[in-house]
């Protein structure tokens, strides 16, 4: 029994060692070094090359590197009946709220515009807004979307949170399924996504929904890229629909040279980093899963794929 490694990221002598502390006996293989093909039984994967997994006849699992399967299930030859599993992970999460809670702050203390204002070597100095009435909003709210909603609450903020069923946070004003998405985003002034992708979101942030948020409303999008209909994001940062963007997900990643998004005065992006699975604080979710696989229980984590999360 051995564990294929295969990611266009992350580091496998990392992974390796945190992986070999948690399961005694680890057989971990990097791609495209496998050994036999008949010997993996497992697959921990970022971004693979669409169809390689089929090679392997006996694998019974693939677990994502990362929170999202969407990179998983974009690939149309993966066996029907193999589970897949994603990583939940404490640290993973913080990182996000970090990353969400910044971007908030950021924007609400106008440092978007000093930063703009210090390049014209400017002196002007704006009121300082009320915490409590910047209404943050916020897309999704499962093991990433909650930990932002709890950090960016916790900062004084007003937080709404919108997700597929209904949910409840203390704290946190819930909406639900398609009909709780208007009023939630017509008192959203600041939009964090944290929105899995699949085929009910991907486009989901679109000129109808930016639209309904308040004018001179913020987004921070850090789920993914294909959450965003580009064109219409820039047409409501021009109009002055939207004050401002933080991206750290395209479409297309890296981020093409010729893009608009590089250039454009209201846009603050970073390469995907808001938060980086990391080995240590990921290893124990992914190590429970190969012990359970190996003693046939049901994985943790799992992925619905009807339901693309
Ligand atoms: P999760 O626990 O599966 O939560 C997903 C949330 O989205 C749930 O609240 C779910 O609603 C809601 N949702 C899904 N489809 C919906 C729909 N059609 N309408 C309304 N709400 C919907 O996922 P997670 O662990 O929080 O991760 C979220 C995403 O963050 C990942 O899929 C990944 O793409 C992204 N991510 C990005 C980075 C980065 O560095 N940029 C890092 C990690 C993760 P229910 O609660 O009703 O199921």
């Amino acid at each position: 029994m051995a564990l294929l490694f295969l990611s266009d990221s992350d580091d496998p002598v990392a992974w390796n060692a945190a992986l070999a502390k948690r399961v005694p006996g680890l057989d971990m293989r990097v791609w495209p070094e496998t050994g036999a093909a008949a010997d993996i039984d497992a697959a921990l994967v970022w971004n693979h090359p669409p169809g390689v997994l089929k090679a392997f006849p006996k694998l019974r699992a693939i677990l994502s590197l990362g929170a999202g399967v969407n990179h998983v299930l974009d690939d149309p030859e993966i066996p029907a009946d193999i589970p897949i599993a994603r990583i939940v992970d404490p640290g993973l999460a913080t990182g996000m709220a970090e990353y969400a809670a910044l971007a908030v702050l950021r924007y609400h203390r106008n440092f978007d515009v000093y930063e703009r204002q210090q390049r014209e070597q400017r002196w002007r100095r704006l009121p300082i807004p009320v915490t409590t009435a910047r209404r943050v909003g916020v897309l999704g709210l499962g093991e990433i979307g909650s930990a932002c909603a709890r950090m960016i609450a916790g900062l004084g903020f007003p937080v709404t949170g919108w997700s597929r069923t209904a949910k409840s946070l203390p704290g946190v004003a819930c909406y639900a399924g398609p009909d709780g998405l208007a009023p939630f985003l017509n008192t959203t002034d600041i939009l964090v996504c944290v929105l899995p992708l699949t085929a009910a979101t991907r486009g989901i942030i679109n000129q109808t929904t930016l639209a309904k948020l308040p004018r001179s409303a913020f987004l921070i999008n850090i789920a993914r890229g294909a959450h965003v209909v580009d064109q219409d994001l820039i047409a409501a940062l021009d109009s002055g629909q939207l004050a401002g963007a933080t991206l750290d997900v395209f479409a297309h990643e890296p981020l093409p040279r010729e893009h608009p998004f590089w250039s454009h005065p209201k846009v603050t992006l970073t390469p995907h980093i808001a938060s980086i699975t990391n080995p240590e604080t990921a290893a124990d979710g992914v190590a429970e899963n190969l012990r359970r696989l190996h003693d046939g229980r049901p994985l943790l984590y799992l992925a619905d794929r009807a339901r693309g999360y």
